[in-house]
């Protein structure tokens, strides 16, 4: 409304200088593209409009709270230097978000998009997906993935590991179409196990349970799959159309997105359906950073929503797992009990993964049944030998060793990554690269990246410089052992 308030004014006023105005604006554009390259530029200022030029502010506005912070943060003078080429009285740009305008009748869009290309019609053979999905045109044209209807917020227990990513996505759950997007996108990692598909899920089963909210759940196979068959039958721009009718994407174990064409055209859709004012929601295994096939752009568009990482589950929040899932197994099989020794047995000794804790309880009931036996302590020690592994170090991250070791050494995390060659930087660049490359499964290449944009060469140079010098000298030796302590325990 406000929107169209604004160009009818604009309009009305419409004169000569409106007209130069938009030229230069033109020009200082081009000045951008040719400063900060075509990349750069089509990433963040495409979408970027002149709204007005008063005597020394210029007011620009952006689709997304994102693009205006991040243009903000990392491109405010840059932004400023061009118009001042241009006009130089110019001392202040205004940014702000433009109301995010919708486009018309997406529903007759997406019948639109179904019928223009034979829709895939593979998940329709998935009983659960159609029997209680909603299922809207755009779904079944892109085949989005089957949910397993037990993964519901109903049956997703809440603990400290999971407290602000179960918030984030019972918020974007209960948006309603056209309520701004409060973080965009939504991106949840974990390690396996931890629950990410199992929220992924509840989001999608509660966002589809309002009859006029689109939400797509794809994992990224499904997307790759879909878009490259797409593809194949030429029907592109179909599947364009209908991911774009959409009001909530969900897309599960994005580290699987692989290829550049596949890519591109996630950065594609990322951009289309974030700038629409549709909500992006993302699992995967790994933080932004560290998805190492993906380019920066699109890195660091994912890490510029909301970033939430789950922990591993804490041992009540086990037991609380374990009970619920005994709950929901006795809602079939009445008699299947397991008593609290044997759940606070299985909570403490099986601590990876939710999936094995699943397996548990599963094994127990298919032993109770086909013995007619009561569980007991015994039985399930027997039963879940295999499940108890060896606790695993700690997962330790880049970011951890930077700031473990700035701190030991007394120089700051950006000391680190800068390009300074005092010795008082140097040292402690050089262990916290061989740390890096000692307790993580990154690359020479990632490392490198990860310390200012170094190359690998220079991290491989401070990893042996670092092993030859702990062979022999002690003192560094213990140094290092102090270190390596810090961040595994
Ligand atoms: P991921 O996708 O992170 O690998 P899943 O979402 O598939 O993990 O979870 C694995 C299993 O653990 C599933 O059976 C899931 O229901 C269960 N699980 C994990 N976290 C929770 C939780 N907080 N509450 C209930 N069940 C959970
Ligand atoms: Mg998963």
């Amino acid at each position: 409304m406000s929107n169209q308030k604004l160009n009818q004014k604009s309009t009305d006023n419409m004169t000569i200088a409106a007209g130069t105005e938009q030229d230069r604006w033109a020009r200082v554009k081009g000045r951008l593209r040719s400063s900060v390259g075509e990349d750069v530029y089509s990433s963040w200022f495409a979408r970027m409009d002149l709204e007005q030029i008063s005597d020394e502010s210029v007011h620009l506005s952006v689709p997304t709270r994102f693009l205006k912070s991040w243009i903000q943060t990392h491109y405010a003078e840059r932004v400023l230097s061009c118009w001042q080429a241009e006009v130089p009285q110019v001392h202040r740009i205004d940014l702000s978000v433009r109301t995010p305008v919708r486009a018309a009748a997406p529903a007759a869009k997406d019948a639109k998009a179904a019928e223009d290309r034979p829709a895939e019609r593979s998940h329709a053979a998935d009983p659960r997906a159609v029997a209680t999905v909603p299922v809207s045109a755009s779904h079944e044209a892109l085949g989005g993935s089957p949910l397993d209807p037990r993964l519901t917020f109903a049956s997703f227990v809440s603990g400290r590991s999971n407290t602000l990513a179960l918030a984030a996505a019972r918020q974007v759950a209960e948006g309603r179409r056209g309520d701004p997007v409060m973080f965009n996108p939504l991106y949840i990692h974990a390690g396996v196990g931890l629950g990410k598909t199992h929220l992924l899920q509840a989001v999608t089963w509660s966002g589809n349970s309002s009859i006029e909210r689109k939400v797509l759940y794809l994992t990224a196979e499904k997307f790759m799959y879909g878009f490259v068959a797409a593809l194949k039958t030429q029907t592109a721009l179909a599947f364009k159309e209908a991911l774009r009718g959409i009001d909530v994407l969900v897309i599960d174990d994005l580290q699987f997105l692989q290829g550049k064409s596949t890519q591109a055209e996630f950065c594609h859709t990322l951009n289309a359906l974030i700038d629409a004012g549709r909500q992006v929601v993302i699992a995967a295994d790994r933080p932004p950073s560290d998805l190492e096939s993906l380019d920066d752009r699109v890195r660091s568009r994912l890490a510029g929503g909301l970033v939430v990482e789950m922990g591993s589950l804490g041992e009540e929040l086990r037991l609380e797992i374990l009970k619920s899932r005994v709950a929901a197994a006795r809602v079939h099989h009445a008699s299947f009990d397991v008593p609290l020794p044997v759940l606070e047995y299985l909570a403490k000794a099986i601590t990876h993964n939710g999936r094995d804790l699943e397996g548990a309880i599963n094994r127990l009931l298919a032993h109770s049944k086909l013995n007619a036996q009561p569980v007991t302590l015994e039985m399930a020690e027997r039963e879940v030998r295999d499940l108890v592994r060896p606790q695993e170090p700690r997962r330790v991250k880049i970011e951890d060793i930077q700031r473990v070791v700035a701190r030991q050494y007394n120089v700051s995390r950006s000391d680190l990554l800068s390009s300074r060659r005092t010795a008082n930087v140097v040292r402690p660049r050089q262990v916290a690269m061989y740390l890096a490359k000692t307790l993580t499964l990154r690359s020479l290449p990632e490392i490198g990246r990860r310390f200012g944009g170094r190359d690998h060469t220079t991290v491989l140079h401070a990893v042996r410089k670092i092993e030859a010098l702990v062979a022999k000298d002690l003192a560094l030796s213990d140094e290092v052992e102090l270190l390596k302590r810090q961040l595994q325990e």
